[in-house]
């Protein structure tokens, strides 16, 4: 068996052209504000990305780069501001933050409204309570590359590796909501090869390069990676053994090109869905997960 590779450029592609075609048909320009504090070399690249693709599918977008001195209550007069002008209907304050500012302080700044990439408590709170809001980015693009490999979620076994609060949680409960029977593995899971085994859909957020092995691998199972690792040869790869998985899988997501262009392109979907909450224009829009 060869797995299908689950392009997400070409889905990412294509989802933002529907964004844009739905900008096009509501009179304004949904406002997208990117804070980035300091010149993480990265978060540059990440940011530059977002208001490209951003400013391409019709947005208002525009970066707010603070130098690295910025206080942390400068910092959250800027987010203060943000979210009182109503032009702005998104804000991201990027990571990583300098040390000396708490992200804790400033993603539970910006308004729980305008929260595009869904880390502030209450939206994480709604998520897990099943309740509408604003889910994390990447998560939700893992959704719909799933949606494209034409996985049945109800009943399926999905196994999230990693546990943090912007992937691996958030990931757990919109599978938890699509009815999957979930579960989470972390460093401190036992038998890790086991419990993957187990699974007909793995979602990898580690962080490790190449941890998970083609004999890890459930034959025909679905495989979402969305580590990015820097490797020993300077190319960039996932948490995945590409090569090895692909001969057992049944889908798999490549890295670069599948969960990344994802998320930038689910970034721009919260814009636009923010944008059309916040001004009343259509009352649920997006179906919460149950
Ligand atoms: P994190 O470091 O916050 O969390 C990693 C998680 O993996 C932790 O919960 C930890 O318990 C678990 N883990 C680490 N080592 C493990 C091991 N040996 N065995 C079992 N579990 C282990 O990382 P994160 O922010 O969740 O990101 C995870 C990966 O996804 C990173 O490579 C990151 O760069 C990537 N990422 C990609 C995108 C994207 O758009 N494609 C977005 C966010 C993060």
């Amino acid at each position: 068996m060869t797995a299908r590779i689950l392009d997400g450029k070409a889905l990412g592609t294509k989802l933002r052209a529907r964004l844009g075609a739905r900008i096009a048909g509501l009179g304004f320009k949904p406002g997208l504000r990117v804070v980035r504090v300091g010149e993480d070399p990265a978060s540059g690249v990440y940011v530059r990305n977002k208001d490209r693709a951003a400013l391409e599918a019709g947005f208002d977008s525009a970066t707010l780069h603070l130098p690295e001195a910025t206080s942390e209550a400068m910092l959250l007069a800027e987010i203060a501001r943000l979210n009182a002008d109503p032009a702005v209907d998104g804000i991201l304050v990027q990571l990583p933050l300098p040390g000396h500012i708490r992200a804790e302080a400033a993603i539970a700044a910006v308004d729980p409204a305008k929260d595009v990439d869904g880390f502030h408590p209450l939206n994480a709170g709604r998520l897990a309570a099943g309740q509408k809001g604003l889910v994390p980015c990447t998560p939700r693009g893992v959704m719909h590359l799933l949606a494209e490999a034409g996985v049945v979620l109800p009943g399926a076994r999905a196994l999230v590796l990693g546990r943090s609060q912007i992937v691996g949680r958030p990931m757990a409960q919109l599978l938890l909501g699509a009815d999957c029977t979930v579960t989470i593995a972390h460093s401190r899971t036992r038998d890790l090869p086991g419990e993957c085994r187990r699974a007909e859909i793995l979602i990898a957020a580690a962080g490790r390069a190449e941890m998970v092995r083609g004999d890890w691998i459930s034959p025909g199972a679905v495989v979402i990676d969305v580590g990015i690792n820097r490797l020993a040869d300077g190319r960039l790869g996932g948490d995945v053994a590409f090569q090895e998985v692909v001969v057992h899988a049944a889908a798999i997501s490549p890295v670069p090109g599948g969960v990344g262009p994802m998320t930038i392109a689910c970034l721009l979907e919260n814009t636009l869905e923010a944008a059309v909450a916040r001004r009343g224009l259509v009352a649920g829009w997006r179906k919460a997960p149950r």
